[in-house]
């Protein structure tokens, strides 16, 4: 599924979240921005990714996952290795200071690392300001955003 980054995110078909923006969810055929990130913002966003803080940042899994459309990898080994996450089978939601969210594929981690994709500054920024210590639950604000506009 594409959807150009800092659009609304919309799930489905002509249902969308208002306060929800996409980032990453890219695909072969569209052109996405290449940098490289700098290790701070990877180990915090891998550290929200492997809820380290006991928060969680995904919601609605899938069954079965979503493979790489550029290499075809659809499980994220993290830097020590001590522990394997499917990275294809869920939505990561990460705050804004300013009550907004950001909804990326899990597999953005993956984007970032391996195929050099660099995400909006916006989302940088959301991923660093966000306090581990502050609770966080994901799926809750997903539906609770679902019913508000349905
Ligand atoms: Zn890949």
């Amino acid at each position: 599924m594409y959807i150009k980054d800092l659009n609304d995110f919309s799930p489905l078909d002509g249902f969308i979240f208002e306060s929800a923006f996409s980032v990453g969810w890219l695909d072969k055929h569209h052109f996405y921005n290449k940098g490289r990130a700098p290790n701070l913002f990877l180990d915090k966003l891998r550290s929200l990714m492997l809820a380290e803080n006991g928060n969680s940042y995904y919601a609605n899994p899938m069954r079965g996952t979503h493979q790489c459309p550029f290499c075809g990898l659809d499980y994220f080994s993290d830097k020590l290795e001590y522990r394997k996450m499917s990275i294809g089978s869920a939505e990561l939601w990460i705050p804004t200071q300013s009550g907004t969210y950001f909804v990326a594929p899990t597999m953005i981690i993956h984007y970032i690392q391996e195929h050099d994709y660099s995400p909006p500054t916006e989302f940088w920024e959301a991923v660093m300001a966000v306090d581990p210590n502050r609770n966080f639950n994901a799926q809750e604000i997903s539906d609770r955003l679902t019913i508000a506009t349905d």
